[in-house]
């Protein structure tokens, strides 16, 4: 198609669908066009910024008319920051988004039809629900220090200490680190020049325990870097919940924001928190999920989903520091949990430890690499027989389980399969294998855990066909 527009150009488009980074989609003489922060339902006034040949971005100018779905962000900073994607589109409306795209994926994808989509599960007060945040530090061209989020897509800091997805104390922290820096002339770190010092602020607060741990990553190799750093332990003590104030050393030129050693300045090493009765200790380090009280829902279906008696032999394949893994055990014989990162293992260990419970063992490895394997040496060491799991729980990063792995899974011919999954896509595609291979879906829904971002969560369980 040959196009007249121009780049600078403005139209007018009806936003008529949502794209899956949350952008608007509209339409001009047949021509589509892609607009971030418009949704669907308005009619705008945006300006063409790159044009392909069969489609262009553009930016939202004004809005002519407001869908019925348009709420006027909480944050100042919503637009700029690339934090939140879909904080000006209606909570309830966010949420059918997510449930819409799931469905699609596993219609499209996943070659479903006539299936059940269980409401999504929400939260009732979609914000101050980060338990942690980390904030990059840098300095405007006065030489101010600026601390906040980066914009979409660019490391351009955009100044909010305030931000409403996060825990309330994060401000308060973020004020007595700033000051403490300007009393003591620290610099932030300079990013062009390798310069400077702190690099950025993580923050992690236990959503039970109320515990706060406050991390400051620098640009050196010793603590005395933070001069008079007495000060600023001081200061922070004064909050209640303050557990742990920890530094860690990153000297290199990455965009990773954490080095691999940190060090106590005042406290302990870690805070804990709770999911469900399982208690975690959670280090600068530890992955651990995000949004605790979704995650109490997610976790609460991923155990109904897996139908336990006691009686099971559970596998909890990517298990992180195995928090699934962990909740399940009190209900099943046996839980083995496979994971790459050992450092997680070695929490997934300690968290076992802590809470007295004897019946999980966990394996270092590719889940695609570790459960094929010990599906082999089980059938060398037991003449033959094949070794049997109840179910098998899977929750693995956005590209999904490779297929030698979900091969091995039903070879193990679980009575129940559980996929929790953050990208409906890939879901989709492990369905439609494990469809294909003697499983039927049963139940699936999504779990919002990311409120206001474009990001979705959702469980499946699927159970073995019985022939008769
Ligand atoms: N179930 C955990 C973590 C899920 S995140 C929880 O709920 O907290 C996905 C995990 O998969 C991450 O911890 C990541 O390190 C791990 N991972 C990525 N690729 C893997 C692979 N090939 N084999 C095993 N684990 C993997």
């Amino acid at each position: 198609m040959k196009s007249e527009f121009k780049k600078d150009d403005c139209v007018t488009l009806h936003i008529e669908d949502i794209g899956t980074g949350g952008e608007g989609i509209g339409k001009a003489d047949g021509f589509t066009f892609f607009v971030k922060d418009a949704i669907v339902g308005d009619v705008i006034e945006a300006k063409i910024m790159k044009l392909k040949k069969n489609y262009g971005y553009a930016r939202l100018m004004k809005v002519l008319t407001p869908s019925k779905d348009r709420v006027e962000p909480k944050c100042p900073v919503a637009r700029q920051c690339g934090g939140c994607q879909i904080q000006e589109m209606r909570y309830e409306a966010q949420l059918a988004f997510k449930q819409k795209m799931v469905q699609n994926n596993l219609e499209r994808i996943g070659g479903l039809s006539d299936f059940e989509m269980y409401p999504v599960i929400g939260m009732e007060t979609p914000y101050a629900y980060r338990n942690k945040a980390q904030f990059p530090v840098g300095e405007d061209k006065d030489g101010n220090i600026v601390i906040g989020f980066y914009a979409g897509r660019t490391h351009h800091i955009v100044e909010q200490t305030d931000c409403c997805i996060g825990a309330p104390e994060n401000g308060e922290v973020l004020r007595k680190v700033k000051a403490y820096m300007q009393k003591n002339q620290i610099r932030p770190y300079n990013e062009e020049h390798h310069s400077g010092i702190v690099r950025h602020i993580l923050i992690r607060t236990g959503y039970h325990t109320k515990e706060i741990m406050v991390c400051l990553i620098v640009n050196a190799a010793k603590a005395s870097c933070l001069k008079n750093a007495e000060q600023l332990t001081e200061s922070l003590r004064e909050m209640d919940g303050m557990t742990s104030v920890m530094v860690n050393f990153n000297t290199e030129k990455t965009n990773v924001i954490l080095g691999k050693k940190s060090e106590v300045l005042w406290g302990q090493p870690y805070i804990e928190d709770f999911i469900g009765d399982v208690k975690y200790q959670i280090s600068p380090q530890s992955f651990f999920q995000v949004n605790p009280m979704q995650t109490e829902k997610l976790y609460a279906k991923a155990l109904e989903y897996a139908g336990l008696t006691g009686n099971e032999t559970v596998w909890d394949l990517y298990c992180g520091i195995g928090t699934i893994s962990l909740f399940l055990a009190k209900n099943a014989r046996k839980v083995y949990g496979v994971e790459i990162v050992p450092q997680a293992i070695d929490d997934a260990r300690n968290n076992a430890k802590i809470n007295e419970i004897e019946n999980a063992e966990f394996f270092v490895g590719k889940a695609e690499e570790v459960l094929p394997q010990y599906y082999e040496n089980y059938a060398k060491e037991h003449g033959g027989e094949t070794a049997h799991a109840d179910v098998i729980v899977v929750d693995p990063p956005r590209k999904g389980c490779e297929e030698s792995l979900l091969q091995t899974m039903v070879d193990m011919k679980p009575e129940r399969i559980v996929y929790v999954s953050c990208d409906s896509a890939t879901l989709a595609r492990d369905v439609k294998f494990l469809r294909g291979n003697g499983y039927e879906l049963q139940r699936v829904r999504a779990v919002d855990q990311f409120p206001h971002t474009v990001h979705t969560e959702s469980i499946v369980l699927l159970s073995k066909f019985k022939s008769n």
